[in-house]
């Protein structure tokens, strides 16, 4: 009687053989393998394993282990595959499992494409061709991989956006990022509850109880799968991290930054981060959806330890209140319905008790001048521009005259014969360094004076916007104050934190 096989089918698709319509999908390897099993008589088929999504380089493939599994319990003892690129592509595992492991399981193993079947006779032609195949196989990763680093790197570096995803808040369009409508606001909602003092565990909660959709989710309601989609099955929520990840991701800011991680190459796919000279950053890369002023402030605000254990949000002037006396900072006591601010360094003489309402008519008092005298001022006074930018344009402008000068005196002692052209050529190239090296110090210069004016523009919209505040708020609070350092009720100082950009009192009390 003919032996029947309990063959097994094996799918795999790769993100590469995908671009490449290389194997056709795995609907197609599928069919196809239907097709040649319905065919014969000695296989009958008792299941399938398909691992879509993962490379030839890879062998912890879960379905592939499944498999082998099955094998070991003797559930299945026949396995299909379309070609021995499916099984994968590191010739030598390859040959490690078609050529030792299945036989010594007794396990038959068919590469259709490749005509190879380890139940019949080999063929002179089939001995020598499987090794020359699976070499084929993996030059194909290599060569390919290789190309697809290139292109990558080319394509970063002019700022083209190259990931399969686009990020949280953006949706890609061919090789830029556009906002996504749909969550914008969701995004501009965080940053404006971080201003106002919540930290990132309540911003999760309550985005959580409105039931938004945490990015993950949100992808998966767009149809969009990931490889990390795969291995979570209860639905995802929002978390502090998630919402930290969001707040410090200068892509909202419009800015650009990939080529952060990379692998090795195409056998070690462990990522390491590379040096940051090195990654690929590109300012104004797409709409902005988040302000560099509020970027920047959200940021220090990240870096401040303001919360209590049992509160989520943190108190009006936590972290921003310093002991006259020491310079640390005070703390936050409520006692009935006082609530008072206290220093609790220990070497500290300074034990008096501050009243958080003292603090803040005082505060109310200054800020409201502040931001009075500062929204008068239209335009941003050059006399600040020119100050705080070094080194000078003017100077490295003249310096570069200068060195023209030099280099047509040493042109005509050469053609007097007074130096030679070897020596003017040296000296004309040294002096060329120069000029190439001053040149981009003023484009630095350029550079970072247009990015004072635009945030300045920023800054004193948000002057204008509340400059007839009633109450102060925590957001009012952080957005213009740098610090308060309070010696007794009395004696209270207060730093802005744009007073360098507008001129005038650093402090009032
Ligand atoms: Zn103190």
């Amino acid at each position: 009687m003919k032996k029947i096989y309990k063959t097994a089918m094996y799918l795999r698709l790769s993100k590469g053989d995908e671009k490449d319509g290389e194997s056709g999908s795995i609907t197609n390897q599928r069919d196809f393998l239907m097709a040649f099993i319905n065919a014969r008589d000695d296989l009958e088929l008792t299941s399938e394993y398909a691992d879509d999504g993962y490379g030839g380089y890879d062998f912890d493939r879960p379905q592939f282990l499944q498999m082998l599994s099955d094998v070991n319990n003797k559930k299945i003892d026949c396995i299909v595959v379309k070609d021995l690129s499916r099984l994968g592509r590191n010739h030598l595992k390859v040959e490690e499992f078609a050529q030792l492991k299945f036989p010594k399981l007794g396990v038959r193993f068919i590469a259709v494409g490749n005509d190879m079947d380890t139940g019949r006779e080999k063929t002179f032609n089939e001995m020598l061709a499987s090794p020359i195949i699976n070499l084929a196989n993996e030059w194909y990763v290599s060569e390919t991989s290789v190309k697809i680093r290139r292109s990558q790197e080319i394509r970063r570096k002019s700022g083209d956006f190259v990931g399969n995803f686009a990020v949280y808040g953006y949706v890609k369009n061919g090789k830029k990022l556009e906002i996504d409508e749909e969550v914008k606001d969701i995004i501009k909602q965080i940053f404006a509850y971080k201003i106002e003092g919540k930290s990132n565990k309540s911003i999760a909660e309550i985005l959580n109880k409105r039931e938004i959709l945490c990015p993950m989710e949100y992808k998966l309601s767009k149809g969009i799968h990931t490889a990390t989609h795969l291995k979570i099955h209860e639905k995802a929520l929002w978390s502090s991290n998630i919402v930290k990840r969001i707040l410090e991701n200068p892509v909202y800011t419009g800015t650009l930054i990939q080529g952060k991680t990379t692998t090795k190459n195409y056998r070690d796919k462990q990522r390491f981060v590379r040096e940051k000279s090195d990654w690929a950053i590109t300012e104004n890369a797409h709409e902005a959806i988040i302000s560099d002023f509020i970027f920047d402030l959200v940021g220090d605000l990240l870096g401040l330890d303001t919360y209590s254990k049992d509160s989520n949000s943190c108190y009006l002037f936590s972290h921003f209140l310093y002991c006259g006396n020491c310079g640390k900072v005070l703390y936050r006591r409520a006692e009935k319905s006082n609530i008072y601010y206290v220093c609790k360094n220990k070497e500290c003489e300074n034990k008096r008790n501050i009243s958080e309402n003292t603090v803040k008519i005082a505060v109310e008092k200054v800020l409201k001048s502040h931001l009075k005298s500062v929204s008068k001022t239209a335009e941003p006074t050059e006399n600040f521009i020119d100050t705080n930018n070094s080194p000078d344009v003017q100077k490295l402008e003249q310096e570069i005259a200068q060195i023209r000068e030099t280099q047509e005196t040493l042109r005509a002692e050469n053609k007097r014969g007074i130096i030679s052209n070897a020596e003017f050529l040296e000296l004309n190239n040294f002096y060329e360094n120069k000029i190439t090296k001053a040149q981009f110090q003023i484009n630095e210069v350029k550079k970072s004076r247009l990015k004072i004016q635009k945030c300045y523009k920023q800054i004193l919209e948000k002057y204008n916007e509340y400059v007839l505040f009633e109450n102060l708020t925590r957001a009012i609070l952080v957005t213009f104050v740098e610090k308060i350092i309070a010696q007794n009720s009395k004696s209270i100082n207060i730093f802005f934190r744009y007073a360098d950009l507008f001129g005038g009192d650093k402090s009032g009390s």
